[in-house]
Parts: C-alpha cells; structure tokens; sequence
C-alpha cells in the first residue's frame, strides 16, 4: 500500500537520494506486508507525481478533545405516538348485534 503523507518529523529519505526530508515535506509511505515499519520516500524518488490535493499537516497536541466534535445520539422519542391510537378507537361506543332489546 502507499500512502502520499507530510513528514510528522523531520526524516531521511530511504531512496536512493538519500536526502533530508523536512517536517511537513509531501513523503510517500510504501508499506509492505511483514515490514513494521513503512518504507519512506521523498518526492523525487517516489517515482509518481505528488498529489495536488495532499492536506497539508495538521499540527494538533496529543489529548486534546477537538471542540468541534459532537457525539452522534440517536432520537429517542421518534416513534412514540403511534401505539396510542388503535385501543381508543375500539372502546369508542361501538355496540355488538344485539345488544338492543
Ligand atoms: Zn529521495
């Protein structure tokens, strides 16, 4: 699998360049089955074009709670009011055959 990504950290390319890839610099990750750890790239060796719409890194501490983020809760009360109906209309003066003398 390869995965186009910015550098986290500033890091050595593991082509054949060699080259100094700076923090934030577009890298691609080449993971192999087996391999811990992802094979890195630098643009030049990549052997493909970055891509244009690459992010760009998003520097965010660890342990923070993003506060744009809002739990996901599912509505409660969306069927109630459907029941209630059918045992009304059953004791609403309807009279069995008969029942008049
Ligand atoms: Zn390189």
């Amino acid at each position: 699998m390869r995965t186009w990504r910015r550098a986290v950290t500033e890091t050595i390319c593991g082509g054949p360049c060699r080259q100094h890839i700076r923090k934030a610099d577009p890298t691609l990750e080449i993971h192999i089955q087996g391999l811990k750890r992802a094979l890195v790239r630098c643009a030049s060796c990549a052997g493909e074009p970055v891509p244009t719409d690459l992010p760009p890194l998003e520097e965010r501490p660890a342990n923070t709670i993003d506060p744009t983020y809002k739990p996901q809760r599912a509505p409660l009360f969306a069927s109630v009011g459907t029941m209630a109906t059918d045992w009304k209309a059953r004791q609403s003066g309807e009279r069995q055959p008969g029942e008049d003398g």
